[in-house]
């Protein structure tokens, strides 16, 4: 898409840490921690909210969920635990409209969630 944040730094338009890449996803540093460890996993294609994904999109939600647990395990904060979720619009949190799992850890969190 064309005038959409994460499709651009998709595209390498604009730059972005990298953490991790493959042909369906990529995950990449928040460039606004709220956490030691904070991560974004995108889906390569463009998918608006969580409210736009269709069965066919199941085994790709699956897989950003194991790059999810993957990273906490290579930066060392899988077994202390951490944080994923979805904003999904504007009344969640949502500000990027293009689909990403928040992965956040290194610290203790809070429930609930503000
Ligand atoms: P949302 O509120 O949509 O769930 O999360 C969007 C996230 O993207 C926020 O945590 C925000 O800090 C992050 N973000 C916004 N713009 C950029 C950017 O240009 N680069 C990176 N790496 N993260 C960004
Ligand atoms: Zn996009």
């Amino acid at each position: 898409m064309q005038d959409c944040l994460f499709c651009k730094i998709e595209r390498g338009d604009i730059p972005a840490t990298k953490v991790y890449q493959d042909e369906h996803v990529f995950a990449i540093k928040d460039i606004e921690p709220q956490a030691p460890f904070h991560f974004l996993i995108i889906p390569a294609k463009h998918v608006t909210t969580l409210n736009d994904l269709t069965e066919a999109d199941n085994a790709l939600v699956g897989h950003m969920h194991q790059i999810a647990k993957q990273l906490a395990q290579q930066h060392g904060f899988a077994e202390t635990g951490y944080r994923t979720l979805f904003n999904c619009n504007r009344g969640g949190g949502q500000a990027v409209f293009h689909l990403h799992l928040h992965v956040l850890g290194g610290r203790q969190m809070s429930w609930p969630p503000g």
